[in-house]
């Protein structure tokens, strides 16, 4: 694999300092010696003031220690998940990388969510608590890997969705993905028994269907792929397709009374204080981007046969936007979220682009 910026052996060295983050950039110095014999196309010398965290695209032997802050309770290997009781008759299941859930009432059991990764256990998990069947799937939003075990949960359960999860499913065809037999617009009550689950539409957080589904007796919300509690948000804010409507929704999570969030991913539930911690690096995230292309000059250290590359031109830009991006976020941020340092440059990419163009 070619690396963008520069040649493997620097990268392997300066990676070598990532214990040292903030050390003397004399590794660069080094790595400008090979430019001179380089040829048109081929990786150059880093930028100034690079971060000594690897760019997208450029492997690392080692990335940053994973905080304590972002891991949950061990999984059985033999048994593949485990369920976590939230409240009267509410069960996280998990196999900490996926979440799911699942409400047991008087007649029957409803599931929201079927994540492939463990969707083959999720009636064992069901069969620890209760005999009843499956009586209702909730999806939480219509992509594969977390609705795509429904199928695999037999019988014929009322599914209920967002009616956007049913236009993206009828677009997809998978038999995997049954299409749901109920949809709304704003708000629906699923009343099951003595049980309730509120399920509301608040706009495009992620992509265009995903609801919050709230168990207001257990004061339990989930919302998948937003929050990710200990963790860095995925790459490019969770893949987000309205990154202003993403920095919403996360606003609107607070205004929820829960007390515990099932985030549709990691290996621990999530807290209020997950909540906050996460808007605050978007905040500073949204800071250091807008700061980054306020004090980022075009062209500069551009090779001057490029100059007419119009590509060429705005890649160099953009790309130093980046780094400075990473280089603000760093001290901050590095030891507080796990992978920060596997998905910080794909923020900083995905910010200064919507700063710009939204
Ligand atoms: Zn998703
Ligand atoms: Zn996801």
């Amino acid at each position: 694999m070619t690396p963008r910026f520069f040649p493997t052996a620097i990268f392997t060295h300066v990676l070598g300092l990532a214990l040292s983050l903030f050390a003397s950039a004399a590794p660069f110095e080094a790595a400008h010696a090979t430019t001179e014999s380089s040829q048109p196309g081929a990786a150059g010398a880093p930028y100034p003031d690079m971060p000594l965290i690897a760019p997208i695209g450029v492997r690392t032997d080692k990335y940053l220690d994973v905080p304590d802050s972002a891991k949950g309770p061990a999984i059985d290997p033999a048994k593949g998940y485990r369920i976590q009781k939230l409240g009267d008759g509410l069960y996280m299941i998990t196999d900490n990388a996926y979440q799911s859930m699942f409400l047991v009432y008087e007649n029957g059991v409803v599931v929201v969510d079927a994540p492939p990764p463990f969707a083959a256990h999720i009636r064992s998990a069901i069969a620890e608590v209760t005999d009843k069947p499956i009586t209702h799937v909730v999806y939480s939003h219509s992509h594969i890997d977390h609705i795509g075990g429904t199928k695999g949960l037999g019988g014929k359960p009322v599914i209920v969705a967002h009616k956007e999860t049913k236009r993206l499913l009828a677009r997809a065809h998978d038999p995997n993905r049954p299409l749901p037999t109920i949809t709304f617009s704003d708000r629906y009550n699923l009343k099951v028994g003595s049980q309730v689950l509120e399920l509301s539409y608040f706009g495009n957080g992620h992509e265009p269907g995903n609801i919050f589904v709230y168990a207001p007796a257990q004061k339990t919300l989930m919302v998948v792929d937003v929050i990710f509690p200990g963790w860095m948000p995925w790459r490019r804010l969770a893949l987000a397709q309205d990154i202003e409507g993403y920095f919403e929704q996360v606003e609107k999570i607070m205004s929820v009374p829960f007390e515990t969030l099932v985030a549709g991913h990691v290996a621990r539930v999530g807290t209020r204080a997950d909540v906050q911690l996460q808007s605050e690096f978007m905040n500073d995230l949204k800071t250091a981007a807008s700061e980054s292309l306020r004090t980022t000059k075009i062209g500069e250290g551009l090779d001057p046969r490029d100059v007419t590359n119009a590509w060429a031109v705005f890649d160099n830009y953009i790309d130093r936007v980046a780094a400075q991006c990473v280089n603000r976020l760093t001290p901050k941020w590095s030891k507080q979220l796990g992978g920060f340092d596997v998905f910080v440059w794909d923020q900083c990419y995905a910010m200064e682009q919507s700063l710009r163009i939204d």
